[in-house]
């Protein structure tokens, strides 16, 4: 697997935030979203094997696990060392973009999946099919960069009934939006989606790696 950085943190988004949690980001992305904060895990990394990984995060101790990037599908080995650590009793993340295919996932992880707004540059990239694998307990996450992208997501999130299968996550763009635009918004559309801050932004200097 090639690996930009295993580290332990506090989980800042989706329903899992606050938690302490182990994440491993692997390196390469498909993707080259405007706001992306990762760019760092476009290239390089290091190449270890699967056991290497597991040991490594092991060493944290705790039993969540982010496997995220970059895209981490962009990797086969994700598919036994994922079920490898669910074997072992880890409760597994993924975070994905949403362009490539999720179905072939073991169905134990929890699948947390963007739908790329018109503001990231990429909402030709989404995969649409992906909608029909996700299960009870996956995430979709819209990172919302001004108004524009908040109707665009709130009508994808209407079409496609999505409140009534997943937990929908409406997330301000940290410099492009305020958090309390996108909460008056969501209010007044009377969306049952939940808008999150990132929380690792709040907590952490800006910039910071590994966290
Ligand atoms: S998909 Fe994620 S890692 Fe890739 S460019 Fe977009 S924000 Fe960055």
């Amino acid at each position: 697997m090639r690996v930009t950085e295993i580290f332990h943190s506090i989980q800042g988004e989706s329903t899992y935030a606050g938690w302490p949690c182990t994440f491993v980001r692997l390196t390469g992305c498909n993707l080259r979203c405007t706001y992306c904060d990762t760019a760092y895990a476009f290239v390089g990394g290091e190449e270890l094997s699967i056991e290497e990984v597991a040991a490594r995060v092991k060493r944290f101790g705790g039993r969540l696990l982010e496997i995220t990037g970059g895209e981490p599908l962009l990797q086969p080995e994700i598919y036994p060392f994922s079920e490898r650590m669910l074997n072992e009793g880890y409760r597994v993340m993924i975070e994905t973009g949403g362009s490539l295919d999720i179905s072939g996932l073991d169905p134990r992880i929890i699948r947390i999946m963007d739908l790329k707004t018109p503001g990231s540059g990429f909402e030709h990239a989404n995969r649409w099919e992906n909608l029909e694998s996700l299960k009870s307990g996956d995430e979709v996450k819209f990172v919302i960069c001004d108004r524009t992208d908040f109707d665009w997501a709130s009508s994808v999130v209407r079409r496609h009934e999505l409140t009534s299968r997943v937990t929908v996550l409406f997330s301000p763009e940290f410099e492009r939006c305020r958090p309390g635009d996108l909460a008056g918004w969501v209010l007044d559309a009377g969306l049952e989606v939940r808008v999150q801050v990132q929380l690792h932004k709040y907590l952490w200097e800006p910039g910071v790696r590994g966290v």
